[in-house]
């Protein structure tokens, strides 16, 4: 890349201040929340607009410089990193939530709209969106989606993917595309999602960016709840804790169940005796007779597979501080998150196994848990370390490798796969038609190949 004249011709498209090559701008983009070493992009760019973005990838594709897209680098597992160099391109300028439509009950946004942001205005008018992740202050909408994310009301509402209406994305060759009802000009704008067809927005949920920028989302939104109550229930089993939060989830009780292994309590309290195997947050919305109703539910529940209740202190602090709560972990430093899904009845199986992976490799923290998805769970395990202890950086890195391996040969599912996963996916689903298709498309949208690189293996 002849770097002058794309840096000219970038500052021409965006302005003078939002592009940079300086190597003290460019630090703050090497890396995100996860434990990928550093990678350097040459160029860093930031558009205001879909216009803008379609022109940064004409350029791109002219001069055959590799591009990464990046919100607010909050993702854990590399997807926004320049693994080869060339541009990232930055979305945060495109932060204006463009409607919020009470008729179609859809709010769209820019790309770079962050969930912070989102969730405070939508609460102004009374509105909330289906899922709220716990990055939510630093993670933007569009990421989330390409991912696909997950967070509270994931037991209602299911993933991030699943409350697309419609998307407007940059090509990688600079065109824009339409998906969802306004594919079509005459419907001027977004209330449906499956239209004329194939659903062209799935081809960019979950693609993490390989096939397209995402400029604009519609999402669905719902009522917020008047009330919401909040049990924790303790388990001396976690097979019983599973079928718990299964039970109550199909009932339609909670909007919200998260299950934590009792590693977490023995890495919070080393010295603890009498820890819980697991336990339950659940979260429960509705009106004061719903929830008190649901309540009384989830009691029995609990009490069917031998659950204690303790009662929703807990679970009540950790809604209010949603934004923030997972955030303050990263006090014990960063590290690979290694979450895929499983079904329900394989809890138990899967935390054991991970665990002693874990206790072998002698991680000083680290925990394992689950969210209950609505059909299935997201198992989670978690690792950290400082940067400053390389050794424990060793241990966490040959541990979250053995745990995607075993995660992988046992049937686990993983969805964020970004550079973290990417080979080891690589190599399991290397025969098979998924992979082949994948590939198939990313030839087609990207034939120059220069759109997020390295991420889902391909
Ligand atoms: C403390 C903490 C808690 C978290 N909790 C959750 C959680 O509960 N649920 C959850 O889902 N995640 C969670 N995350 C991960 C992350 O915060 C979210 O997934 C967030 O939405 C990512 O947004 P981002 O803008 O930071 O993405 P980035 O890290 O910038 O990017 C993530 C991926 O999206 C791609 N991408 C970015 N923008 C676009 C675009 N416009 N079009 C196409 N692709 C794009 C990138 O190339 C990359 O592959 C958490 C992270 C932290 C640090």
């Amino acid at each position: 890349m002849n770097r002058t004249h794309v840096v000219s011709e970038l500052k021409g498209i965006v302005g003078e201040s939002y592009v940079s090559d300086d190597p003290v701008d460019l630090l703050g983009y090497t890396r995100d929340f996860g434990g990928e070493p550093a990678h350097w992009a040459e160029i860093v760019v930031g558009p205001s607009s879909t216009e803008e973005i379609s022109e940064v990838m004409k350029l791109a594709n002219r001069e055959r410089v590799r591009v990464t897209v990046r919100g607010g680098g909050s993702s854990t597992s590399g997807g926004c990193l320049a693994t080869l160099g060339g541009i990232i391109l930055e979305t945060l300028r495109m932060n204006k939530i463009t409607e919020i439509d009470e008729d179609c009950m859809t709010v769209s946004v820019e790309a770079g709209v962050t969930f912070g942001k989102l969730e405070s205005e939508l609460a102004k008018k009374g509105w909330m969106i289906g899922v709220v992740p716990e990055g939510g202050l630093p993670g933007t909408v569009a990421a989330n989606i390409s991912i696909p994310g997950m967070g509270f009301f994931s037991s209602a509402y299911g993933c991030q993917g699943d409350q697309v209406v419609g998307l407007k994305v940059v090509l990688p060759s600079g065109e824009v595309l339409h998906t969802g009802s306004q594919g079509y000009p005459n419907a001027k704008k977004q209330f449906w999602r499956y239209v004329f067809g194939p659903d062209l927005s799935g081809l960019f949920i979950g693609s993490e960016g390989t096939l397209g920028i995402i400029a604009e989302a519609t999402l669905k939104i719902y009522r917020r709840p008047a009330v919401m109550g909040f049990e924790k229930l303790s388990f001396d089993d976690l097979d019983n804790a599973a079928r718990a939060s299964h039970e109550i989830t199909q009932k339609k009780l909670a909007i919200y169940n998260l299950i934590t292994h009792e590693s977490f309590y023995r890495a919070v309290d080393p010295y603890a005796k009498a820890l819980p195997k697991a336990t339950i947050d659940v979260f429960i919305a509705g009106t004061n007779s719903e929830v008190e109703e649901r309540r009384k539910s989830v009691h029995e529940i609990a009490e069917k597979h031998r659950g204690i209740l303790l009662g929703g202190e807990d679970s009540r602090k950790y809604w209010e501080n949603h934004f923030i709560q997972a955030g303050a972990t990263y006090k014990n430093g960063v590290g690979p998150m290694v979450t895929y899904m499983i079904p329900y009845s394989r809890f138990q199986e899967f935390t054991d196994v991970m665990w002693k992976v874990m206790q072998r490799h002698k991680i000083k923290k680290c925990w394992i848990g689950a969210f209950d998805m609505g059909n299935c769970l997201e198992h989670y395990n978690a690792a950290f370390y400082h940067e400053y202890d390389q050794e424990e950086y060793k241990k966490v890195r040959d541990a979250a490798g053995e745990m995607m391996e075993t995660a992988l040969k046992m049937g686990g599912t993983p969805y964020r796969i970004g550079l973290q996963w990417a080979p080891y996916v690589a190599r399991v689903l290397k025969d098979t038609e998924f992979f082949k298709t994948t590939k198939s498309l990313k030839r087609l949208f990207d034939p120059n190949n220069i759109l997020n690189n390295g991420v889902l293996g391909i």
